[in-house]
């Protein structure tokens, strides 16, 4: 059984897998245990992706077991090897990428065909849905690694989702001092149980400024502009996640990077290597790790959750393969209409939802004249009588 994305908004559960046939020395057919949902996995399924072709099964997040019964966590790119970013190190960048779940098929399906080289093993003791973190995890230490991070320095940490918690986890544990800035309430109350267990501080925005290190964990480029504003002197901010496309930076908020001689560091994905880094950090922290779990499901739910992962205010959702009814019934998810479609349904940053939040009704005082002139005519509806006769024949 697989998750096939045919269209935009339309994942479809096939359970015809003769394409899985292992046709390349270094390719390895796997079992998928489980599959984390990425917010990236809910865009494409929302918006496509200029480089995705139909039909692809997404996910990249996942743990995966071989014919031997080992398990492993998936780093999802394949490099070239050769190109001067692969020599260097530096093979998220390499020239030739191709992700899994993207340029590929990935992990939302009960098999997996993979790059043996992509495969890192797991020690007995890690739980699969713990290890499914290993990718996120592995972008946090890449971040860190660009940032010249000293115990007790101050890290502000724009964004409380998954990734803006596992930063402020991983800041903790370098020894540094994190605040997480999260504006949103609903999602204040859900993470409480992390950020108690955790110790670690959130606030809806801080008077305070001279950060040593920022990192922006979320799109909405206003966060990213107020991360420079609080950098210090000779301060870095690491350009985590991509932001809002399309939006204007004040020149002036660019100047205080000059004056301030802050470093701007760019950060995109991880290596082999972070990923592996990231075992030692899932261990030990697995039980808070734990707690970034909204939920574990079977995989037939993927297209019913893809718009709560879409809309940002939900932790982690955990695709577990043992718990797939394969007597469940074929079905074809297709995105919800917009009369079902609520405003928190939306990203928070986006145009729709900032237009349908700022509706209010209109007072009562004003009702009167803010009534068109044509509501007052007899019968306005007349020319559409007819087709109200139609709606029989209607699809
Ligand atoms: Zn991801
Ligand atoms: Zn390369």
């Amino acid at each position: 059984m697989k998750m096939v994305l045919t269209g935009l908004g339309r994942l479809e559960i096939q359970t015809d897998d003769r394409d899985m046939k292992v046709s390349d020395d270094a390719l390895v057919l796997t079992d998928v245990l489980c599959c984390a949902v990425c917010r990236t996995d809910a865009k494409m399924w929302e918006q496509g992706h200029r480089d995705l072709v139909f039909p692809r099964v997404l996910g990249h997040e996942m743990v995966v077991r071989d014919e031997t019964g080992k398990r492993f966590m998936v780093w999802p790119g394949k490099s070239c090897g050769v190109c001067v970013f692969c020599r260097t190190g530096k093979e998220n960048l390499c020239e030739h990428m191709k992700i899994s779940g993207f340029h590929t098929d990935g992990g939302f399906a009960h098999k997996a065909l993979l790059p043996k080289d992509s495969l890192i093993p797991l020690p007995d003791a890690l739980p699969s849905p713990i290890a499914c973190f290993a990718e996120p995890v592995g972008c946090v230490i890449n971040a860190f690694e660009k940032l010249p991070a000293k115990t007790g320095d101050r890290v502000l940490v724009y964004g409380g989702g998954t990734m803006g918690l596992i930063t402020a986890l991983y800041a903790l544990d370098l020894g540094l001092i994190p605040l997480v800035i999260e504006k949103n309430e609903p999602k204040i109350r859900k993470i409480a149980p992390f950020l108690s267990a955790s110790g670690i501080s959130c606030a809806k925005d801080t008077h305070e400024s001279e950060f040593d290190l920022i990192i922006n964990a979320c799109a909405d480029y206003k966060a990213f502009c107020q991360g420079i504003a609080k950098i210090c002197k000779g301060g870095h901010l690491a350009f985590f996640s991509g932001i809002s496309k399309n939006e204007q930076i004040e020149t002036n908020l660019l100047n205080l990077i000059h004056y301030r001689e802050a470093v701007v560091s760019g950060v995109y994905g991880m290596t082999r290597d972070h990923m592996q880094k990231a075992l030692p950090f899932m261990e030990t922290r697995a039980g808070l790790l734990e707690l970034l779990i909204e939920d574990t499901l079977a995989p037939e739910t993927t297209p019913a959750i893809m718009p709560k992962v879409l809309s940002g205010n939900y932790l982690k959702y955990i695709l577990d393969f043992s718990l797939s009814n394969p007597s469940a019934p074929v079905s074809v998810k297709t995105l919800p209409s917009s009369p079902g479609l609520k405003p928190e349904d939306l990203p928070s940053q986006s145009l729709c939802r900032t237009v349908l939040e700022s509706i209010a009704p209109v007072p009562e005082d004003l009702l009167p004249a803010a009534t068109p002139g044509w509501m007052k005519k007899p019968n306005p509806w007349a020319p559409w009588a007819a087709w109200k006769t139609w709606p029989s024949a209607w699809p």
